[in-house]
């Protein structure tokens, strides 16, 4: 036990124990070994998170500090965030297995995150309404009070960016459960926060389960004034049920059974490569996978087999490795449930073009066809690298087929018809449509999915209406008409 990592929770500016002290393990999925120990919260680590997230709102400095010495401390933390990327990137890498290069991106990408949102809040503008009353009413973004946000494992550290910076930034407190899978990063952030100056309980994570645990105490804590979650739609529904009993806010990213939509006319090497990248990046754990590919029949053949082949290239290893392009799955949990439908692709009369089952828990890059539309391969998420891909005829088959799921976060589309592009992005029951691209994203623009892929949306002015109570303020001018 000796070489183990150890990660604490930070609460109220400390790295602590839990207050039982038990412990867990976190496992490399790719070793099979367990590489870090974890202190293993309980309702009352949930309870003292949020008492110092709440002290911090109610009686520091973070929420009157005003947005630039706020944005000059985070700006400070992104550089720490930087400086640590090797330590960051490595302890996701161990946690779940996604390839180093990867890792570092997401290291990069929660920086940006940190930083935009520091730099949104301070220069943001609000609205100032003359009215013909001889009255004008302005808008003030206040902050909202202590947020909750838990986070799940397949983009650890990039996804708890996306909920914590824009919280912070706007003034709010926040107590962070990482996923159990993955919970270095969380750690290893909150002692960069506070080494940049971030106030104690400002920033607090608390690690442990969901149900009947850390998650389930923090989401029924009548002190907290937001929730954010991003995970499993079935989880999502359990929040909601938890945050209405407070009647707190919540805001729900959930999965995705996205459509990829390949037209006889797309530039096939970019379809092929961007599919690619869609499907099997991060093992297919992606929620925005675009692992229903809908191909045009005249180009279905020639997609296929370069598909196939671009999956076969691809370098399956070691995810510390800078080389290896695609890890194991995240955990023995979830490569157990991947298993089962590359076990039973035959039971539904489909045909495995590449993949199956690698070495330990790893998943090839798998690409099926001939799967029934109502096959659990072609509706459920699977969240894994496990692709179908089913030839359309038009447009109008297209569309109904990428609709025809009760999730709604993303599709792809492939054409070089910019009539054809606009018209079928209209069409689309999405939150995101990626036009010849994949995974593109302006922090300004709204993300989130409908149906069971959420509610709510991230980004820009989105999280600000999210993170503040938006005040009206309404002053006679010159006593009125
Ligand atoms: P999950 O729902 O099992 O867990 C997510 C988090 O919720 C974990 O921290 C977990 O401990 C916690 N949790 C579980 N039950 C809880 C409860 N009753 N109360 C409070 N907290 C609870 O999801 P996961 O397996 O970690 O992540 C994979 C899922 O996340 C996929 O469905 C994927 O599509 C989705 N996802 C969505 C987005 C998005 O932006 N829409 C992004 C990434 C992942």
């Amino acid at each position: 036990m000796g070489d183990l990592a150890r990660f604490g929770h930070v609460i109220g500016g400390a790295e602590v124990d839990s207050a039982s002290g038990a412990r867990f393990d976190s496992v490399n999925p790719w070793t099979r070994e367990v590489w870090a120990t974890v202190a293993l919260g309980d309702q009352s680590d949930a309870e003292r998170a949020v008492s110092a997230a709440r002290t911090a709102f109610d009686d520091g400095p973070w929420p009157r500090m005003g947005y630039a010495k706020r944005a000059e401390l985070i700006h400070r933390f992104a550089d720490l965030i930087e400086a640590h990327a090797d330590e960051l990137g490595a302890a996701d890498s161990r946690d779940m297995g996604k390839p180093i290069s990867q890792c570092k991106h997401d290291v990069a990408r929660t920086a940006l995150n940190f930083r935009f949102f520091a730099d949104h809040a301070k220069l943001a503008m609000a609205d100032t309404l003359p009215m013909d009353t001889g009255h004008h009413a302005y808008t003030r973004y206040e902050p909202a009070g202590v947020v909750v946000a838990i986070a799940p494992w397949n983009f650890p550290m990039m996804l708890e960016s996306w909920k914590v910076a824009p919280a912070l930034a706007w003034g709010n407190t926040v107590v962070l459960k990482p996923a159990e899978d993955t919970p270095a990063s969380a750690t290893i952030m909150a002692r960069l926060a506070l080494e940049a100056g971030l106030p104690p309980g400002v920033f607090n994570v608390v690690h442990g389960y969901g149900p009947n645990s850390v998650g389930s105490a923090l989401t029924a804590d009548p002190r907290v004034d937001r929730i954010t979650f991003t995970g499993e739609s079935g989880t999502g529904k359990i929040i909601a049920a938890a945050a209405a009993q407070n009647l707190t806010p919540v805001s729900l990213e959930l999965g995705g059974k996205n459509a990829n939509l390949v037209f006889a006319d797309a530039n096939l090497d970019n379809a092929v490569s961007w599919s690619i990248q869609s499907i099997f990046r991060n093992a297919g754990q992606i929620c925005l996978s675009g692992s229903s590919v809908y191909v045009q029949r005249a180009v279905y053949d020639e997609f296929c087999e370069r598909f196939v082949a671009a999956a076969e290239a691809m370098k399956v290893g070691d995810p510390l490795d800078p080389a290896t392009e695609f890890g194991p799955l995240a955990s023995e949990e979830h490569f157990t449930k991947v298993r089962r439908y590359v076990e039973t692709v035959g039971d539904y009369g489909g045909r495995m073009l590449t993949g199956g089952l690698g070495d330990g828990w790893v998943v090839k890059p798998t690409v099926l066809v001939d799967m029934p539309a109502d096959s659990p391969h072609a509706c459920e998420e699977i969240f894994g690298p496990i692709a179908v891909v089913t030839a359309f005829d038009d447009e109008d088959e297209a569309v109904g087929a990428a609709n025809a799921t009760p999730y709604g976060l993303d599709a792809q589309l492939f054409t070089e018809n910019l009539h054809t592009a606009h018209r079928v992005a209209a069409k689309l029951q999405v939150g995101t449509v990626w036009v010849n691209c994949f995974f593109i994203r302006d922090l300004r623009a709204p993300f989130g999915g409908v149906g069971y892929s959420g509610v709510g949306r991230e980004g820009g002015n989105f999280s600000r209406e999210f993170f503040t109570e938006p005040k009206a303020v309404v002053m006679q001018i010159d006593g009125g008409l």
